[in-house]
């Protein structure tokens, strides 16, 4: 009898706990180590740097009261269980390699890109307007509800380079606070318009 105790031990499934804790917190880990990196690249100051702050800070709690279901579903459902229990739609991003491809030459090669796919359209008309510039794009983030651009000389400004540069990151700006940051389509009004730029289907996708 006490062989067949330890063969049920062998062909249970049950994995001890401290390897499922463990389990547990190397996906909580590398989801915190995302978020930090992608605060690095926006900025701790800027609301998405405040966001993911309040993220990171959710998911050290989940690890510090990891009960055995908890683990379970993190585990079971990886990065979906996580991504669930923080319950945030995300939102699809211009990607800095799609505009390199595009435009290049023009980004700076430690530009900060965070920019919503409705923004794609303005983004775009924007780089078109100063691609044959002596110009580099620094900076084009989202920062207080509209699309931010720095756009700076390759060395000395021309002093039509710098009218257009100004003009265009203007424009850019206040056409941005009229479409959805999420889908492009026409912004709705509300009491977080302030703080981000959305239609009325979009407004918790951050
Ligand atoms: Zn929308």
């Amino acid at each position: 009898m006490p062989l067949a105790g330890c063969q049920s031990e062998v062909m249970d499934p049950t994995i001890p706990p401290a390897i499922l804790f463990g389990l547990a917190r190397d996906i909580l880990r590398n989801e915190m180590g995302k978020r930090i990196e992608q605060r690095r690249s926006v900025g701790r100051d800027t609301p998405e740097g405040a966001r993911l702050t309040q993220e990171i800070s959710t998911l050290v709690d989940l690890g510090k009261d990891l009960d055995e279901t908890t683990a379970k579903q993190i585990i079971a459902a990886g990065r979906a269980a996580v991504d669930s229990k923080l319950a945030l739609p995300k939102m699809p991003r211009v990607d800095a390699a799609e505009i390199r491809e595009r435009y290049p030459d023009l980004l700076a090669n430690d530009a900060q890109v965070w920019v919503g796919a409705g923004w794609r359209g303005i983004l775009n008309d924007a780089f078109d307007a100063v691609k044959d510039c002596d110009v580099v794009v620094r900076v084009a983030r989202e920062h207080c509800a509209g699309l931010h651009l720095i756009i700076g000389p390759k060395s000395d400004w021309l002093e039509a380079d710098f009218d257009l540069a100004a003009e265009v990151t203007e424009r850019t700006w206040s056409r941005s606070l009229q479409v959805c940051e999420t889908c492009g389509c026409q912004s709705a009004e509300g009491a977080w318009s302030r703080y981000r730029t959305r239609c009325a289907e979009h407004v918790e996708v951050r």
